[in-house]
């Protein structure tokens, strides 16, 4: 029966080929959700922002270029010094 279990769950994973993964929680740690991302901006039909994080503010505080491509965040991403807003 085990078996069983492992070969239907490889089918249902195939059968979801191309498609993205639902995402279910509402509380999951993404770039519209941060506090550290500036105001929205639509590039196409994907919203953007630039995820201002402790790094990039520390950095841009020393003086540091930022690209403004290195911030950039579609609002599905998540960053690594993600923090929810308040
Ligand atoms: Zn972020």
């Amino acid at each position: 029966m085990i078996m069983n279990s492992t070969k239907d769950q490889i089918q249902h994973s195939n059968a979801t080929d191309g498609k993205p993964p639902v995402v279910r929680s509402a509380s999951s740690k993404k770039c519209w959700n941060c506090k550290h991302r500036t105001h929205a901006f639509k590039v196409g039909k994907l919203t953007h922002y630039h995820c201002m994080s402790p790094t990039y503010e520390k950095q841009h505080s020393e003086g540091v270029a930022i690209s403004p491509w290195e911030t950039l965040r579609v609002f599905s991403d998540s960053c690594d010094e993600h923090e929810f807003r308040s």
